[in-house]
């Protein structure tokens, strides 16, 4: 007996050890090996170059709609007068709004697009709501991204500056005062309609106000409405990019340039919601436009 004893001190420890062992690798099957990190690398197409000058700002597959030097990317929507009237501004290197000339728009046609557009409202505060440093700027001259001057301004909330004209209210309102300078930057996806005129995929727009996020990817219900709710109709791939004349009003406008963008279609979208359209609620004695 006292020969056997060390050797059972030795052998339960080690039975022990190896049934806890195999319970463990029945718990923990062993790991398929890992795919080796190059598996999931790509290396084409490769991204063009595209070079941003300090000096500008510019990229370098930028189309300059607009320097301050003069208008000749532009044309005039008054059909008789279609030379653009606009009032240059050397000193600025801007363009101002003039009463009755039409909206500008451009001689070229753009679908998908990355669009920088900076503008001023008259420093001059004249009017109120709707009626303040009123412009746009018109995504293939239908769809409004709107420009006005809304620095403590009253108006409807899808109507202020960086509203996506009757559809969407901004994020925040990122405005300056009247008579700084200010600034879009925007993303849009132009919508694309099936053979049969029908629509596949709605247009899309993001807006950066000031470097502020205002829209981010919204869906468009449609072309802008004033009255009315919109409704997409077929229209060209590519269309001018407009800037409105709304009365006159003296907006300035400078540093134009756009990317033109190609995306492919995105998949359908769900419906959309209906928007939390409601009257004015304000007394009446206080009702603006
Ligand atoms: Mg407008």
């Amino acid at each position: 007996m006292k020969k056997i004893l060390p050797v059972l001190n030795l052998l339960v420890p080690a039975l022990i050890l190896a049934a806890a062992a195999r319970a463990q690798n029945a718990a923990h099957p062993a790991r398929p090996p890992m795919p080796k990190p190059d598996a999931t690398d790509q290396w084409t197409p490769v991204p063009p170059v595209v070079n941003v000058p300090a000096a500008t700002g510019i990229p370098s597959d930028a189309i300059v709609l607009f320097d301050g030097k003069n208008l000749n990317a532009w044309e005039s929507t008054d059909r008789a007068n279609p030379a653009p009237r606009w009032t240059l501004e050397p000193a600025s290197r801007a363009v101002v709004v003039a009463p009755n000339t039409g909206d500008l728009r451009t001689k070229q046609s753009f679908g998908d697009v990355q669009l920088h557009i900076e503008w001023r409202s008259p420093a001059e505060v004249k009017k109120s709501g709707q009626g303040r440093g009123n412009s746009g700027v018109f995504l293939m001259g239908l769809y409004e991204l709107q420009v006005l001057d809304s620095w403590k301004n009253d108006t409807y909330v899808n109507g202020q500056a960086g509203a996506i004209y009757k559809q969407f209210p901004p994020l925040v309102n990122a405005s300056r005062p009247p008579g700084e300078w200010q600034a879009y930057d925007i993303v849009f996806i132009a919508p694309r309609f099936n053979a049969d005129g029908t629509l596949a995929t709605p247009a899309r727009m993001t807006v950066f106000h000031n470097g502020v996020l205002v829209q981010h990817d919204m869906v468009l219900r449609g072309p802008t409405e004033n009255r009315g709710l919109p409704v997409y109709k077929p229209h060209a791939d590519k269309l001018p990019l407009s800037l409105q004349n709304h009365g006159g009003d003296a907006v300035a406008y400078r540093n134009i340039w756009v990317r033109e963008l190609s995306f492919p279609p995105a998949p359908p979208v769900p419906n959309i919601p209906p928007p939390p359209y409601a009257p004015d609620p304000r007394p009446a004695g206080k009702k603006k436009k």
